[in-house]
Parts: structure tokens; C-alpha cells; sequence
């Protein structure tokens, strides 16, 4: 057993409070993973306070339920924080998690940096959701878990691991999430929920296709601009999932989305199959997992600066490599 859990099951007992924090631009393994072990804490320790305390929502998750409003400051000093999902302090979207009186990290990114005064960090973990119900699966002779927590937790983990597809999926991600499925979730209303489009994302993904581009050396690239995402009438979620769009092209083993921010700046999403993306998204203001990155540009010019570097990288790695599709 990794001895941090035992840690922070002691912790979570020591306080009346607990405040619980996540990554802004919310994901479903971040709002799974915080909603779950609430859920769990609050079945467990009907007695404890127990509080969502984020700024940042998902419209496409919205199906899971909403969050606690926002604690005024002074509440926040005697609690406990759990950060959940979130590799680097600023990246969680409500910067008063400072003000609790103890933090711990809970965490499956790339360790980039340590924050918190305790720490359970598993990069080898599939996603934060699989970390949950491995806490709940090793105190399971004190912890309390419902069909709802585990539908929060089985969201995160069937959405973080690509439907049980990416390298990170291990035999016991699989045995935690059979732990979940036996909790008697509904899974036909929770795919409907993740997986269903509105008629115009299909208009949209027809037009990535004719629009996305290709380097010398295989990297897929696309770029949606606000105008697109005007026409095409698309979420800010709906048009970052483009990068999905691009991810079974054989020979390209590193695809990217381009999303124009409100202000004017890009987001970047950059995915891979084989090769390591995280360190061209450091260099970036990114970071995130081996094949799984995110990152920030703010001008078309260093954009192209980055797929440059992305095929630079990808002709490095055909050149060392053999076995890639
Ligand atoms: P995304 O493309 O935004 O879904 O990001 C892919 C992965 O990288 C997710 O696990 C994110 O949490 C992580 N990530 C995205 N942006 C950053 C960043 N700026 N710094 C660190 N990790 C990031």
C-alpha cells in the first residue's frame, strides 16, 4: 500500500472541514475525482463539513451536478484542502485553496511540481478517479461508497483513459473500475451523456477534416479560430474536442488542436501516440502526461514555431524507433 494514502485518510479524520479544489477547465476525471470523494467523505463522515470550492465549470459534464458555492475567507483557515487532478498550484481555479489551514496533493500528472504539505502523486495511475477508488478499495472496511460516487469516479476514469485505451489502463484499473460498475451504475444514461453529439459538431468535424493539415514528418495539426467557433455555434468544450478528431491518422504519431481563447491567445492540445509530447508542451507553459499535454501560444507565429519543434521531434523519433504506426 502506498503509505501516503494512510497519511491522508488520518488527516481527512483529524478535521471537522474539508474543502476540496481542482484544475480549472475541468475535465471528467477532475470533476469525477472531487464529486467522488466527496461523496464517499460525506456518506463516511455525515458529521464533517464537506465543500466543492471551485470557479471554473464544464457544460459538458454539467450532467453530473453542480458544486457548493463559494466559502467566505474565514471559513477557509480551519479546513483541510484537498487539491485533486491538478499538477501546479496556479492551475487550480480557485487560488483561496492557499487560505486552508493544511493542503494535500492528489495527483496522476507528471510530478512538475511538489506543492502542499502532503502528497499522494501516482504519474503511473490512469487517471485521479482510479486513485479514489483505490483509497476507497483499501479502507473499504471504513469508507461508505454509492451508486452515485461511483458513477462521479467511473466518469473520470472511462473519460481520462480514452475508454480503458491508453497505455496508463493496467489489470487494476480494470478491477477498480468492475469495483465501480458493481455499485449499480448506469452506464446506458452515462455513455449517452459523454458520448452524443449535437447535429452541428458533426457539420464541424466534417470541416476539421477538410481543413486539418499534415507535416513533412507526420504531425496533424488544426487550428479553430473564433469565427468557426461562431459559425459552427460551438462550446468552448465542443471545439477543443476537435483533437480528438485527428487521432487515427497512421503515420502521425503526434496530433494537435489549436483553440483561439476569448482573448485572443491559443490553447493547445497535443496528443501522441509513442513519442513523449510533455516536454515540447514545458517549453510551452504546459505540461501534462508522456502522450496527453497541454499548452498555451499566444500568436499564429509561435504556433507555427511549435508545430515546427512537433516535427522536429516526431523526425527524431521515426529515425530512432521502429514498430511506430
Ligand atoms: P488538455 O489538452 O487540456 O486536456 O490537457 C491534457 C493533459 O495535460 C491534462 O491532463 C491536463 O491536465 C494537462 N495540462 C494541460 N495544460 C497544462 C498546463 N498548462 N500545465 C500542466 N499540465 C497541463
Amino acid at each position: 500500500m502506498n503509505e501516503n494514502m494512510q497519511i491522508i485518510l488520518n488527516k481527512i479524520k483529524e478535521y471537522d472541514k474539508i474543502l476540496i479544489f481542482r484544475h480549472f477547465r475541468p475535465d471528467g476525471d477532475a470533476i469525477g475525482s472531487t464529486k467522488g470523494l466527496a461523496e464517499i467523505l460525506k456518506l463516511t463522515y455525515p458529521e464533517k463539513k464537506i465543500y466543492l470550492q471551485n470557479c471554473d465549470f464544464s457544460d459538458y459534464l454539467a450532467f453530473l451536478g453542480g458544486e457548493d458555492e463559494l466559502l467566505p475567507d474565514e471559513e477557509y483557515s480551519d479546513a483541510l484542502g484537498l487539491c485533486m487532478d491538478t499538477a501546479t498550484e496556479k492551475r487550480l481555479s480557485n487560488q483561496k485553496y492557499k487560505l486552508c489551514k493544511e493542503l494535500v496533493k492528489l495527483d496522476h500528472h507528471i510530478p512538475v511540481e511538489s506543492y502542499g504539505d502532503y502528497q499522494w502523486v501516482e504519474e503511473e495511475r490512469s487517471s485521479t478517479c482510479e486513485m479514489v477508488a483505490k483509497f476507497y478499495d483499501t479502507f473499504k472496511n471504513e469508507l461508505k461508497i454509492n451508486k452515485q460516487a461511483a458513477t462521479y469516479i467511473y466518469a473520470g476514469m472511462v473519460t481520462d483513459s480514452g475508454r480503458f485505451r491508453f497505455r496508463d489502463v493496467s489489470g487494476e484499473t480494470m478491477r477498480l473500475a468492475g469495483l465501480m460498475l458493481e455499485q449499480g451504475i448506469d452506464t446506458d444514461t452515462l455513455y449517452a451523456n459523454l458520448y452524443l453529439k449535437d447535429f452541428n459538431e458533426f457539420k464541424f468535424e466534417s470541416y476539421v477534416y477538410k481543413k486539418m493539415k499534415i507535416t513533412e514528418n507526420g504531425v496533424a495539426y488544426l487550428y479553430v479560430d473564433k469565427r468557426m467557433q461562431k459559425k459552427f455555434k460551438l462550446s468552448r468544450e465542443s471545439a477543443s474536442a476537435s483533437v480528438s478528431y485527428m487521432e487515427k491518422i497512421k503515420n502521425s504519431l503526434i496530433w494537435i488542436a489549436f483553440i483561439e481563447n476569448e482573448d485572443g491567445s491559443i490553447r493547445v492540445r497535443l496528443r501522441s501516440r509513442f513519442v513523449t509530447v510533455s516536454e515540447l508542451a514545458e517549453r510551452y507553459e504546459g505540461g501534462g502526461h508522456a502522450c496527453a499535454s497541454g499548452a498555451t501560444v499566444y500568436s499564429k507565429s509561435e504556433l507555427k514555431k511549435l508545430v515546427n519543434d512537433a516535427d522536429e521531434l516526431l523526425k527524431k523519433y521515426k529515425e530512432e524507433h521502429d514498430g511506430w504506426l
